[in-house]
């Protein structure tokens, strides 16, 4: 089926890159589970050679991405990690990149524990602070990194601001979008050059599989991700392309209830006597709800909020029922963790306070459950605390 030009989000969800397959007519693209495809002559073949340079399934996938956040083209990559790591392939021994301070740990660890080797360095900045951000440029710069919301603390990045400071230097804005997710965030009308996800969280959202993606608009850089996918070859396997094509036809649904249970358990827990500070961009009481409000379409399923100490951060971690205590986030379950000793335990103990990563920190991906259930237990486990 054609799209036509004026489809909605939710109908480019579902249908963007996938045509019924051809020779069968399958109205979902099947997993294209080959290694190799046979040429009726030498020359001449269907446009696919060899499954690592091209496969139908994980190129639906990447055409479906691609219109979803309003890009150019889509490459898949095997994780998060690898398409952020295709991104800095972009960058030459000696280029600088500036990053928000309190970026995904395993970002900062493939920042600081492996790109420094070569002659790369980094900078990380509040980048919610415009004039800090625009301190830290120097002539090497060539790229801004941003989260926003950022994990686990939800400071905002103004978009808008950020791709205008990177464009006076001449450097791109690449936007990690995997917290927000596109339904309600799109960076490119932002100005952003480059998008990336873990497509393990909101876009697969089942909690079922690996991967990443990065979005691109300039031309140049499509071109050289296109040559990168082939020539390091950390592609998505066809299956995993699958899983993830299934999950952006649900995604605008999802995350209309990802969305309103976070909104809600924030505002519940905001009532708790217990809890010294809830970290939430919907709230009111976030220092930049303006800004979140402006350029998000819904505040998100994830929010933290501060117990006080590790101990009751332990006691309500153990108590819970309902909500498993696992790191990652955006799939249908709800999760809930400790930033401190999990996803953050790479970053130094001053950095973490500094942040607001304290050891009464606990972080929630609000998942599908009924409300209610989620209230009940959270309830039941801080009357423990
Ligand atoms: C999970 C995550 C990543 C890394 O993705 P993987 O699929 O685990 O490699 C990168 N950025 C953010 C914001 C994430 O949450």
């Amino acid at each position: 089926m054609k799209l036509p030009g004026t489809a909605r989000f939710s109908t480019v969800c579902l249908h963007a890159g996938q045509e019924p397959d051809p020779s069968t007519g399958a109205i979902i693209t099947p997993i294209f589970q080959t290694s190799t495809y046979v040429q009726e002559e030498l020359g001449k073949h269907k446009g696919y050679e060899y499954a690592r340079t091209q496969n139908p399934t994980r190129a639906a996938l990447e055409g479906n991405l691609a219109a979803i956040e309003g890009g150019a083209a889509a490459f898949a990559f095997a994780s998060g990690l690898a398409a952020i790591n295709a991104i800095t392939s972009m960058l030459k021994s000696g280029d600088h990149v500036i990053v928000s301070d309190n970026v995904y740990g395993g970002t900062f660890r493939l920042f600081d524990k492996v790109l420094t080797r070569y002659q790369l360095s980094f900078s990380y900045v509040d980048t919610g602070d415009l004039d800090a951000t625009a301190r830290a440029f120097t002539p090497a710069t060539k790229m801004l990194f941003v989260e926003t919301p950022s994990n686990p603390v939800m400071r905002i990045t103004d978009l808008a601001k950020a791709a205008d400071l990177a464009h006076a230097h001449d450097a791109r804005l690449v936007v990690d979008n995997t917290f927000a997710s596109p339904v309600i965030q799109q960076p490119i009308a932002f100005g952003a050059d480059l998008v990336t996800h873990s497509t393990t969280k909101y876009l697969n959202g089942h909690s079922d599989s690996i991967g990443g993606v990065v979005v691109a608009t300039r031309d140049e850089d499509v071109e050289w991700l296109r040559f990168y996918q082939n020539a390091a070859g950390a592609i998505l396997s066809p299956f995993d392309s699958f899983l993830v094509l299934r999950g952006t036809k649900t995604l605008p649904l999802r995350m209309a209830q990802h969305c309103a249970t976070g909104l809600a358990l924030a505002q519940f827990l905001e009532a708790q006597p217990k809890v010294r500070k809830v970290y939430y961009p919907g709230l009111a009481s976030h220092p930049q709800h303006d800004l979140a409000a402006r350029q998000m379409k819904g505040f998100g399923g994830m929010l933290s909020f501060d117990l006080g100490s590790r101990d009751a951060a332990a006691t309500l971690l153990k108590s819970v029922r309902l909500l498993a205590l696992a790191e990652s986030l955006g799939g249908v379950e709800s999760l809930i963790s400790h930033p401190a000793t999990m996803t953050h335990a790479s970053v130094p103990v001053e950095h973490r306070n500094a942040l607001g990563i304290t050891d009464g920190l606990v972080r929630i991906s609000a998942g599908l459950e009924d409300l209610d259930d989620l209230k009940d237990d959270l309830t039941q486990a801080l009357a423990l605390v």
